[in-house]
């Protein structure tokens, strides 16, 4: 078994709280949250970041997975309705600390604190 611990929990091999799973994605609450609903959406295929996912073979059909499941995470999650953020941090300046590429979901309450 991989040592990847976002591969373990696709497999069901360590546990998580799961909120949404199809046949490419994964999504479960966030360990450490950020906010009232903090989820990590994540392919099963082991891909280690952004950028390799854009140059990967399957990254077109994947990364249509994972926005596919978008709107479903939030309506399970409840926050379809008054609305969330989308975050991928790539690489070390983007701060990512699981190398298996994945895009935080957060909603929950009012996110005032803009990067941008
Ligand atoms: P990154 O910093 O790579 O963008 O995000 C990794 C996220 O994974 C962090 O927000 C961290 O709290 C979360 N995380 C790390 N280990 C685990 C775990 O074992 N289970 C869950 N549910 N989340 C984890
Ligand atoms: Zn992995």
């Amino acid at each position: 078994m991989t040592d990847c611990i976002f591969c373990r929990i696709a497999a069901g091999a360590i546990p998580a709280d799961i909120v949404y799973q199809d046949d490419d994605v994964v999504a479960f609450r966030d360990i450490h949250p950020v906010a009232p609903v903090h989820l990590l959406i994540v392919p099963r295929k082991h891909v280690a970041n952004l950028l390799e996912l854009a140059g990967h073979p399957d990254g077109v059909s994947l990364a249509q997975a994972v926005l596919r499941a978008v709107p479903r995470v939030a309506a399970a999650a409840g926050v379809d309705q008054t609305g969330f953020r989308l975050i991928n941090n790539c690489g070390e300046d983007g701060g990512q600390t699981i190398s298996h590429v994945h895009f935080h979901l957060i909603g929950g309450r009012s996110l005032g604190e803009k990067l941008l």
